[in-house]
Formats: structure tokens, C-alpha cells, sequence
């Protein structure tokens, strides 16, 4: 099985590995800081070296942590240095902690559920479930968020055992069957503020998010409203 270098240390640009298996232009590690995708976090792209040569990691398999490559192939068995393309990669995590500030206030603050996400380079796609939910309640989300963010809170991931994990429903944002094949659970929490079961990279600190901004609000009904964020920095 990989090791997923990401879990431990999200900041993990570039490593080392050698080359399990080769199929085709898909390449398996036998460890890698390249993020396979899921829960709304695309995955990393970025390049391999080997040999004097170098190659593009275009996509990463979610399903079996195929890397697939575009250029010249390493052979099997050999030593490869891989490189994540850290700008992507390092606003992605922005915009995912970002989502997980703005999901802490809609749920703690305004009993708001957001029922999913997609994130992009510095933007977010984030869908949200409430009664009347108007645009007004929405701007406050973000104001809230905002003011969150500014009280810099540490950010950490921890694992649970399942028995452990059962006993606390507000982690399990999304559907609890998601969960049953997993012995233990990582969850990410925003310390005193929000924890919630989640295998994504965030950053360390809720300043490195900067600030969010609305893009977009669009009504989908009643109850359904979708929203467009996007992080910037502050000057
Ligand atoms: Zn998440």
C-alpha cells in the first residue's frame, strides 16, 4: 500500500520513491505527497524526475493512487524524485480550510448545512440547505468566517477509532455509510471551532487563508443556494 505523505505533513513539496508498478503511462509509488483527490479537493499535478529526465504528473487516480504521467516513463524499480506544483496545490488548501471556516459558522451560528463542495486554485463552489436561507444570511456567513479567520486558530488532524468516532455525530458532515469501511477516521479540526471527518491537506493556521470573498450567490429554491467564494490575501 502508498504511504500518503500528505496526511502527516501537508507543507511536503517534494519526496523520493521508487517505482512499484507501471500501466501503461500510469505509474504506482510506493509513497507519494501527491493528493488523489476527494471530498471536493482535486487532485495534485505536478512532475517527476528520474535519470537526468524530467516528466508532467498530470492526474492522479483517486481510486488506486495511479500517477499519470505525460512524457518519458521511468523503468520499474527505480528512484524517482516527485514534485508537487505547489502554487495549485497551496491555494487549494487555502480555499479547503476556507470552506471549513464557512461550514463551521453556517452549522454553529445559523444552523445552515452545506451539503457540498468543490474546490478549485483559490476558489470554491459551496452548496447550503436551510429554510428561507436569503442572500443577506449568506453575506453574514462570510462576515462571520472573516472574523474567524482573524483569530488565527490552529489548525490539526487526528485520528479516531470507529467506536470512538460513532459516538460524535456533528463530525459526520456527510453521509455516516461513507464511513463504515474505515477502522480509524481523520479528522481535521479548527482548534474550539469546528472539527469534522475529513482526508484533505489544510493549512496550519487560519491566517494563511487570508480573506473570503463572495462571488456569486445563486438561489436554487427555497432552501437551496449555491454559492462562489474565493480566498485572497491580504495586503
Ligand atoms: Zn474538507
Amino acid at each position: 500500500m502508498v504511504m500518503l505523505l500528505y496526511l502527516d505533513n501537508p507543507y511536503l513539496k517534494d519526496f523520493t520513491a521508487t517505482v512499484q508498478k507501471i500501466e501503461e503511462n500510469v505509474i504506482f509509488l510506493d509513497r507519494t505527497a501527491f493528493y488523489p483527490g476527494g471530498g471536493g479537493q482535486p487532485y495534485d499535478t505536478g512532475r517527476i524526475e528520474f535519470n537526468g529526465t524530467s516528466s508532467s504528473v498530470i492526474k492522479v487516480n483517486r481510486d488506486d493512487f495511479g500517477h499519470v504521467i505525460d512524457g518519458e516513463l521511468p523503468s520499474l524499480g527505480e528512484k524517482i524524485k516527485g514534485f508537487i506544483n505547489w502554487e495549485r496545490r497551496y491555494a487549494i488548501m487555502r480555499t479547503h480550510t476556507a470552506v471549513h471556516v464557512i461550514s463551521g459558522v453556517a452549522y454553529n451560528q445559523f444552523g445552515v448545512t452545506i451539503t457540498g463542495n468543490q474546490l478549485y486554485e483559490g476558489r470554491a463552489r459551496v452548496d447550503l440547505s436551510f429554510e428561507n436561507l436569503t442572500r443577506d444570511t449568506v453575506e453574514n456567513i462570510i462576515e462571520e468566517s472573516n472574523k474567524v479567520i482573524n483569530k488565527n486558530l490552529p489548525v490539526k488532524a487526528y485520528y479516531l477509532s470507529k467506536e470512538e468516532f460513532m459516538q460524535r455525530p456533528e463530525l459526520m458532515r456527510v453521509n455516516p455509510k461513507l464511513y463504515e469501511k474505515y477502522d480509524k477516521i481523520r479528522v481535521v479540526e479548527i482548534e474550539g471551532f469546528d472539527a469534522q471527518a475529513d482526508g484533505g491537506t489544510h493549512v496550519k493556521s487560519l491566517r494563511e487563508i487570508g480573506k473570503i470573498v463572495l462571488e456569486k450567490y445563486e438561489s436554487k429554491g427555497r432552501k437551496n443556494k449555491r454559492i462562489y467564494v474565493r480566498v485572497e490575501n491580504e495586503p
